[in-house]
């Protein structure tokens, strides 16, 4: 049976790592595995972990790298979560969760490397204007003068800030990015793994370059059928 792709996709906050991992996730049949989403469902669910998480989360800060191992190894630690693939989404983010994933789940643990690259001055207004509903998760951009909060058209829940959206937070997560996330990325290169896309414009027009940055890089390991980019609807808009 054909290997299925193991990515991680890196980016700073607001660059989009959500909706294009997902869309890459998709495109390629493996699971989006999604650090802050495990997390705040391990919080949502009152687990123990999630109870150990959560001040970290909130405050924007990084959660430990032995509790965020811990959660990792949970959903990749057997052999049927690497021979699965994915697309991990925010793990790992610093040097060590890097090491620690290739000393912990083999260098096999990962084909490719992609970082989205979308300048600080991008996205701190699109983390000011983001609004999630808490209870469906759907992400939506909130206008100047929209209120702070709204019920979601989808499911009537509650649409607001995320918690961790406010401004100080927002300030530090991007400087934890630039702290902590760079030297990661050195790594990464050094090893030769890492591909650079630029992550400003439309979402569709990522995705076509994200696709393009996979084709590139996946084929040359003998690992995936990538579709061409020319077969996604509307990918060029
Ligand atoms: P995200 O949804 O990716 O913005 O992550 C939300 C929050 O979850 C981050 O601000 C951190 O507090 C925590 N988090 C997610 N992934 C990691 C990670 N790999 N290492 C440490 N903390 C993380």
């Amino acid at each position: 049976m054909r290997q299925r792709a193991r990515l991680i996709v890196l980016g700073r906050q607001g660059a989009g790592k959500g909706t294009q991992c997902g869309l890459l996730a998709e495109q390629l049949g493996v699971p989006h595995l999604s650090t802050g989403d495990l997390l705040r469902a391990e919080k949502e669910a009152g687990t123990d972990l999630g109870r150990r998480t959560a001040t970290f989360v909130e405050a924007g800060e990084l959660v430990p790298d032995d509790l965020i191992l811990e959660l990792v190894t949970t959903y990749l630690g057997g052999p049927d979560g690497r021979a699965n693939g994915y697309v991990l989404d925010g793990f790992p983010r610093t040097l060590a969760q890097g090491q620690a994933m290739f000393d912990t789940l083999g260098a096999a643990s990962l084909d490719v490397a992609i970082e989205l690259h979308v300048p600080t001055s991008v996205v701190l207004p699109r983390l000011a204007a983001r609004r999630v509903c808490r209870r469906c998760g759907t992400t939506s951009v909130a206008a100047s003068g929209d209120p702070e909060a709204r019920a979601c058209e989808l499911c009537g829940g509650v649409v607001a800030r995320r918690e961790d959206d406010t401004d100080e937070a927002i300030a530090r997560r991007l400087a934890l990015y630039d702290e902590q996330t760079n030297p990661l990325l050195i790594w990464l290169d050094s090893r030769r793994i890492l591909t650079s896309v630029d992550g400003v414009g439309s979402p569709p027009v990522v995705h076509h370059r994200l696709l393009a940055a996979v084709r590139a890089e996946l084929p040359a390991a003998g690992l995936v059928d990538v579709p061409e980019t020319s077969d996604l609807a509307g990918a060029a808009g």
